[in-house]
């Protein structure tokens, strides 16, 4: 028997066992304010279900074991013959199974779909992130597809099904599909015109032979693809099925997985496609950009909700250790500068949470003016919310202390995590050049906007005085591209400001406005005013049960 050298104390519990919706009175505001009342009790059910599950021991194991084993390649079988297939962990089938069969792709068939989806993608995902890649792929290809009514009659059934099936079939016999999107190559990601790969037609109308390469290609055991190529009128999309309607496998050549700095769950791939790579035109001959726009759109909503989830993520375990652990003589939560990192923190998740929200609200709305807001406050959102991420995550993650830094608190894979959002789906720069594009071309998009902000005039100074410096801002556009990133970030803190100042509890709005609005805050956080209602904004988010 070893003998006993001491006992352990003073260590938070972990954080399970636990609805991650109902614990999370951002979450559960949002739904009261845009679901309709017809059905909003069988939302608030529907994402208890999922809160509780994605707050569970189990799925918590999942999370771990599907980042712990990440997926393997195995590009030949045991007799030689190529099979380009990815094997990952039952772990990771659990994890996109049970997202799947909660309709966290499909946003498109049940009314407030897109408010349902954002806040189950922010709920579930807070347990692991990297399986919302292929979830996010699937649902955004549906309006894509949509601009080739018979593929979107043949495919949008399967990728909005709740059936999870995870071998690579005939689709007519897959009563389920997962949708990926291939896009980037090596000679340009941001710029796709530049893409090389070539789309030569074949006999039969609107089938093509495809050759060249893409340089990232997530989720590849996904059973269809929508692919970028040079066909004779232009950059074109396709669709590229995995198995061919006749059963055989289509070449898709898996050249090699990408050693990634985080979401390693999720398999992201090099492929090639060999002249015999056969796929189907989506849209018309030169419309490529235009068409799979749709599908970039979708997805980057979602960037900002998985940002969001990885912000709350990380934010809740750092409120739940700062509650538990004492040190000095009292629980960390009460040391007076504890409380104003703690705030800041949960100020920028808060943010980050009712922004995604309201932008789900406007695609739900579907309106004219609804898509014109969308067309400035997704690049925006976009842009200002998955940059704010990693800073949350590392700050959260000291407030751990040295457990922080250890794997097995989980929030060196959100820090891992955090920076991704920012990068894919477009980066930084190209979001801010994309809200510059709008606001020259599409004066509607502006309109929206501004008025948008506008119904929160009065309610704050120091919001007023940031709108009017934003006008002044939009109307000088002497080196506007320079300036580019401090404008959307401008009009980005202006929309979560007034989004609070009309929704979020004063103490929060109040924060939000002194420290993101007034200048009254440094550098890094924890330097809100002391004299603001610190006590009670750490207390909204803290992932205590209601009830
Ligand atoms: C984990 C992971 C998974 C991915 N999965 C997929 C996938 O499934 N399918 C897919 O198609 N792609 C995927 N990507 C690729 C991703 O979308 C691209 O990496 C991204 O769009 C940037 O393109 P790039 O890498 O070619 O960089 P570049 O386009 O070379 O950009 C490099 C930098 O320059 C900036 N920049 C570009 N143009 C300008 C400009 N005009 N002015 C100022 N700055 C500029 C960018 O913001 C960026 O910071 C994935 C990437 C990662 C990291």
């Amino acid at each position: 028997m070893a003998a006993t050298t001491h006992t352990v104390t003073n260590q938070p519990p972990p954080l399970v066992g636990y609805d991650v919706f109902t614990a999370d009175p951002v979450l559960t505001e949002g739904i009261a304010r845009y679901a309709a009342d017809a059905h909003i009790d069988e939302v608030r059910e529907e994402l208890s279900r999922l809160g509780q599950a994605a707050g569970s021991a189990h799925a918590q194991r999942w999370a771990e074991q599907a980042n712990t084993h990440p997926p393997v390649l195995r590009t030949h079988d045991r007799y030689g013959h190529r099979i380009d297939e990815v094997e990952f962990h039952p772990a990771w089938h659990r994890l996109l199974g049970h997202a799947v069969t909660a309709g966290l792709t499909d946003a498109w068939t049940r009314p407030d779909g897109h408010l349902r989806r954002t806040a189950g993608f922010l709920v579930w995902t807070q347990v692991e992130a990297g399986h919302g890649c292929p979830l996010s792929m699937t649902h955004a290809a549906v309006p894509a597809l949509r601009a080739e009514p018979a593929l979107a009659a043949e495919w949008e059934p399967r990728l909005t099904s709740r059936v999870y099936e995870r071998e690579l079939g005939p689709a007519a016999e897959k009563p389920g599909a997962l949708a990926g999107m291939a896009m980037t190559e090596k000679q340009g990601g941001s710029d796709v015109r530049a893409n090389t790969t070539r789309a030569e037609p074949l006999a039969a109308d609107g089938e093509y032979a495809l050759t060249g390469h893409k340089w990232f290609c997530s989720a590849p055991m996904s059973d269809v693809f929508l692919v970028l190529a040079q066909a004779p009128g232009g950059l074109t999309c396709f669709l590229l099925p995995r198995v061919l309607p006749d059963g055989t496998r289509n070449s898709f050549r898996i050249q090699r997985l990408k050693d990634k700095l985080g979401n390693r769950s999720n398999a992201s791939a090099e492929v090639e496609f060999d002249g015999q790579t056969w796929a189907r035109r989506v849209g018309e001959e030169g419309r490529g950009v235009a068409t799979i726009i749709e599908m970039v759109a979708a997805t980057r909503l979602d960037c900002v909700s998985a940002s969001a989830a990885v912000m709350r993520q990380a934010v809740a375990q750092a409120v739940h250790h700062a509650a538990y652990r004492e040190a000095f003589g009292g629980p960390l939560i009460d040391k007076p500068l504890m409380r104003n990192v703690l705030a800041d923190l949960a100020l920028e998740s808060e943010a980050a949470t009712t922004l995604a929200l309201r932008l789900a609200a406007a695609y739900d709305g579907g309106t004219e003016r609804d898509r014109n807001f969308l067309r400035l406050a997704v690049p925006a959102a976009k842009y200002w919310v998955t940059k704010r991420c990693t800073p949350v995550a590392a700050e959260a993650l000291e407030c751990l202390g040295g457990n922080g830094y250890v794997e097995e608190s989980g929030m060196p894979r959100l820090l891992r995590e955090a920076p991704l959002n920012s990068i894919w789906e477009g980066s930084g720069n190209v979001q801010a050049l994309d809200v510059l594009r709008a606001l020259q071309r599409e004066p509607a998009a502006l309109n929206a906007f501004l008025t948008e902000i506008g119904t929160a005039r009065g309610a704050d100074h120091r919001l007023d005085r940031a709108i009017k410096a934003l006008l002044t801002e939009l109307a000088d556009l002497d080196g506007i591209e320079a300036r580019a990133r401090r404008l959307v970030e401008r009009m980005a803190l202006v929309l979560q400001g007034s989004l609070l100042v009309r929704y979020a509890p004063p103490e929060v709005a109040d924060a939000f406005c002194a420290s993101r609005l007034g200048g009254d805050a440094g550098a890094a956080f924890g330097t809100l005013p002391h004299t603001l209602d610190l006590a009670s904004i750490v207390e909204r988010a803290r992932p205590v049960p209601a009830g």
